[in-house]
């Protein structure tokens, strides 16, 4: 039973919750770039081994989503991401995996390698791809595919936030909080004093601070903002935390209620760089720095830079004998033998040109020279 059950058992009866994922997802030392950077208790938290058909942090909180998909009847799943998102993706996976459909809309970003391998696994687990050029373009088209959806099956498609992030979702990261107090129990690692997280659409965080704080911890969230700041920011931090909170409250009133002093709420904005998606060379810096160290694949877009605002702290506050966590949020597993065969004529026209042109300059082609220790994971 996970964590949060196991200390709830109401909440087990109220939520509906379906099992995708490998969890506990495990603990590492790493000692190698502990000892690079000047830090002798730093561990990682494998999410991105989350899943076996596909890891990452948006397993967690399908877990949760789809269940009241589910629950709700739903046969349809429709979903928002940019063009390359993990999120669209592990829903495309997970939706085919429990025979939902999935409608993906998806806004232009800037190109890279794992955009042209998200698009070509969330077309083999026939997802439906829809591309725009920004919000506003997207709005119209959405609605009108909302209805015509009704009409045609007589039930508007489940509709999943951008990331996952709505307090259904963000409850998978606050049993994620469990799951740690559980491991640190078991002596896997001492509590730590910080734990790093790249922050998106915040979900990810915000159940993680709530998990830890009700489970007694005291470990202080980072959170690495690596999106424009009108979708992660404070006040928006703080409204999902209440509402997350409040979700889980209602359901079972036992649940502390715990609180945020503002200081809590710890965001580094300083390493997002110019736009969402587009890589920076501190980030790439520390993806190169961990690929070597430890073998671990970090990605361009969140875990580097959330990685590079990690060693800053560590380099610029003397962080060296605080126990410092890593939370990988970004998928471990290998589907390259998934997509081999897949065609890019065989998407929509317009994903045509993240495989016609070029990809960023940064996003070099370490990829293939580093073999992460999981990757044969299937
Ligand atoms: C989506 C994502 C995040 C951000 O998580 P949020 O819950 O949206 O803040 C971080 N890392 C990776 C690899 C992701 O795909």
């Amino acid at each position: 039973m996970i964590p949060l059950f196991a200390q709830y058992p109401s909440l087990k009866e109220k939520i509906p919750y379906v099992s995708l994922g490998e969890l506990p997802t495990p603990i590492e030392h790493l000692s190698k770039l502990g000892m690079e950077i000047g830090v002798d208790h730093l561990y990682l938290k494998h999410d991105g081994l989350s899943g076996s058909l596909y890891g990452g942090n948006k397993i967690r909180k399908l877990e949760f989503i789809l269940a009241d998909a589910l629950q709700k009847r739903a046969k349809e799943v429709l979903t928002f991401g940019f063009a390359g998102s993990n999120h669209a993706l592990a829903t495309a996976v997970y939706a085919y995996k429990m025979k939902l459909k999935c409608l993906s809309m998806l806004l232009a970003q800037p190109n890279a390698q794992y955009v042209r391998r998200n698009l070509q696994y969330s077309h083999v687990c026939g997802a439906e791809l829809h591309h725009y050029k920004n919000e506003l373009a997207m709005y119209m088209p959405t609605l009108v595919r909302l209805f015509g959806r009704f009409l045609r099956h007589g039930k508007f498609p489940y509709i999943i936030l951008p990331g996952g992030s709505s307090p259904i979702g963000a409850v998978g990261y606050v049993n994620a909080g469990f799951e740690l107090k559980e491991q640190i129990e078991r002596g896997l690692l001492p509590e730590p004093d910080q734990v790093f997280v790249p922050l998106g659409t915040m979900g990810t965080a915000v159940g993680l601070l709530i998990g830890l704080r009700a489970a007694g911890l005291k470990t202080h969230v980072v959170s690495v903002r690596v999106v424009d700041d009108k979708f992660g920011n404070k006040e928006k931090f703080i409204k999902l935390f209440r509402k997350t909170l409040a979700l889980i409250r209602s359901l079972d009133p036992s649940f502390p209620h715990v609180k945020i002093a503002d200081d809590e709420v710890d965001i580094i904005h300083n390493f997002f760089g110019e736009q969402y998606a587009r890589f920076t060379d501190q980030g790439m810096a520390a993806v190169n720095l961990v690929a070597k160290s430890e073998k671990i694949r970090l990605d361009g877009t969140y875990t580097g830079k959330a990685m590079a605002a990690l060693i800053d702290r560590v380099r610029n506050h003397g962080l060296i004998n605080e126990v410092i966590l890593f939370w990988n949020t970004y998928n471990a597993r290998d589907f390259s033998d998934t997509i081999k065969d897949v065609d890019y004529h065989q998407l929509p026209g317009c994903f045509h040109r993240y495989f016609e042109e070029d990809v960023q300059p940064l996003d070099k082609h370490h990829w293939s020279k580093v073999k992460s220790r999981f990757s044969q994971v299937k």
